[in-house]
């Protein structure tokens, strides 16, 4: 099938995106790298009247270091990342090698990830886990909004139909942070079926796990992340992973429940061997 007929812009400023966004009413949609989207034309499951393409504008595709954090783009690609290893955000290179495969990695990008909100993504895992800030841009200026509670459903996130995001920031971890990621992939390049994110920074006393691929959003496991700042490994046992991740499953089958609960484990081994 294809797509059905739209009428294509490509703004050079984001100034001119937000304003085309604004004055298209929600009948505009982006197209970052086309991954998502691309798929979602062609199927005839979005059909906006406009296309504002931001593939290739500048202004999205900055990676800037701020001293304490790093500053990047929503049109910087998983490859970009997966190139250039960023000095204090080590796992964004790490997460992003491990994104689908190399042709999507050359397009997809940060803010398009974030923006989709598929539960199964890596970015929207990623990012809270590393206590990122989005920052949204809108004719008003810019709002930011802590990537924690940025994705609020299954594809569905604090953006109006009128915004975009024009960066994410990472805080930069200490040199002796740990960092534990697992996701559980039927084949090498498909989404997870499970997927866990540990960030142990003992420096900035940032204790954080982070679990992914529910039916909704990534949900933190913050008593767990706190026994485990304590205790290391020790705090893992079958029955402490099962009880952290009770209140976030509720009901699955006893395969799927496996498959979180040993995400969780072998994240926290990475993160505490
Ligand atoms: C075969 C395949 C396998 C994949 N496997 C994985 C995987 O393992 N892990 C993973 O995380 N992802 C995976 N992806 C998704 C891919 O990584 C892309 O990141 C994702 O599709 C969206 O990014 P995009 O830039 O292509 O956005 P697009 O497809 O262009 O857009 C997606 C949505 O975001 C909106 N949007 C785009 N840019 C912005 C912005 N800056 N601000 C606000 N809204 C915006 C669009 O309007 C649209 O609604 C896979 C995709 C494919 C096709």
């Amino acid at each position: 099938m294809k797509a059905a007929a739209f009428e294509y812009q490509k703004p050079t400023e984001l100034s001119a995106v937000v304003s085309a966004l604004r004055a298209s009413n929600g009948e505009a949609k982006l197209f970052g790298g086309g991954q998502s989207l691309g798929p979602m034309l062609n199927l005839r499951l979005a059909r906006p009247k406009k296309i504002l393409d931001v593939s290739t504008l500048p202004a999205l595709k900055v990676i800037e270091d701020l001293g304490t954090a790093w500053r990047i783009g929503g049109g910087v690609t998983h490859a970009m990342l997966e190139d250039r290893v960023l000095v204090g955000c080590e796992p964004l290179a790490q997460v992003a090698r491990g994104i689908a495969y190399r042709a999507i990695r050359n397009r997809g990008t940060v803010g398009g990830s974030l923006a989709h909100a598929d539960p199964a993504a890596d970015w929207p895992l990623t990012m809270p886990a590393l206590g990122a800030t989005i920052v949204i841009a809108g004719v008003s200026g810019e709002r930011r909004v802590a990537a924690e509670s940025f994705m609020t459903a299954a594809f569905g996130t604090a953006l109006a139909e009128d915004e975009i995001i024009a960066a994410v920031e990472v805080p930069k971890i200490s040199a002796d942070a740990r960092w534990g990621y697992w996701k559980f992939c039927r084949k090498t390049g498909e989404f997870p079926e499970a997927s866990a994110a540990v960030l142990l920074d003992p420096q900035r006393k940032v204790a954080r796990v982070w679990i992914g691929a529910l039916n909704g959003a990534p949900q933190s496991l913050n008593a767990l992340a706190v026994d485990i700042a304590q205790r290391g490994f020790l705090a893992i046992s079958d029955l402490s992973v099962s009880q952290a991740l009770e209140p976030v499953l509720g009901k699955i089958d006893a395969a799927q429940r496996r498959l979180h609960q040993t995400a969780v484990r072998r994240a926290v081994q990475l993160a505490t061997a």
